[in-house]
């Protein structure tokens, strides 16, 4: 299982650098994997204060581009060096304010891919969608195209976070069934796409309005593998009650 708070554009890094010193002084013994996905200004300061814990760290977003003349871009390496062991790739916030198609995304899980960094790559569905009925093919399309010509080395290298748009941030969250029914149509495309013990041991975890409330029933989904969380993620006395549950 795997735990990860993503800040979005949240918290500045003095308030990071005490909010981290807390979780660390008040971490639980954990039987899963606890990160968080702070903006790129606190980076430095997650590895300041998670060095040697074993939280894990990562950034929210990647360049495509390797290195050069991309203003206001930063890289797979810079990443790497920084010590992030995740990135969010193709998170739905990105994909509707940015733009950013499939094709974009795969560029970026290729690059994190080649700095030993795993990416998390969100899919779903917008409300419209679902409400067509056309949630599973939509999605795993998105899913399949975001993964063009990405090749993981090993299982461990590849999260995917299940996030219906109309679930994020909105307090709706999908039912522990529907979350279900779409990680299982993920991992049977991820068997089609990788073979079936690769894909059995990805972490395909569910984003949208998890809270302290939901998560538990989410996780007694067999292929719910933990979380991507947003709001609940900032406040520490909530991500450590999710973390306890894990
Ligand atoms: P919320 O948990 O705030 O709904 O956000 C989910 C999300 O987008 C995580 O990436």
């Amino acid at each position: 299982m795997l735990v990860a708070g993503n800040w979005k554009m949240h918290k500045v890094p003095s308030e990071a650098r005490v909010w981290l010193a807390e979780l660390k002084r008040l971490l639980p013994p954990l039987d899963s994997e606890a990160a968080v996905l702070p903006a790129f200004p606190m980076l430095p300061v997650a590895k300041e204060v998670l060095s040697g814990t074993p939280i894990a760290y990562g950034a929210q977003d990647v360049s495509p581009h390797r290195e050069g003349a991309y203003t206001g871009e930063v890289s797979a390496r810079m990443l790497a060096d920084l010590g992030c062991r995740y990135a969010i790739v193709g998170h739905s916030e990105r994909r509707r304010y940015h733009g950013e198609s499939d094709a974009l995304v795969a560029e970026k899980a290729k690059r994190l891919l080649e700095e030993g960094i795993t990416p998390i790559l969100c899919v779903g569905e917008p409300l419209e969608v679902r409400e067509r009925g056309e949630a599973v093919p939509y999605t795993l399309a998105q899913l399949l195209g975001s993964l063009k010509g990405v090749e993981p080395e090993s299982p461990d290298r590849l999260v995917i976070a299940y996030e219906p748009v109309w679930a994020i941030g909105t307090g709706k969250n999908a039912t522990p069934e529907d979350a279900e029914a779409m990680h299982q149509a993920i991992r049977q495309a991820l068997a089609e796409r990788y073979g079936e013990a690769f894909a059995s041991r990805v972490r395909v975890l569910y984003g949208g309005s998890v809270n302290p409330k939901n998560f538990a029933d989410l996780l007694s989904m067999p292929n719910v593998d933990g979380g991507l969380v947003g709001g609940a993620s900032l406040e520490l006395e909530s991500f450590l009650a999710l973390l306890r549950m894990a």
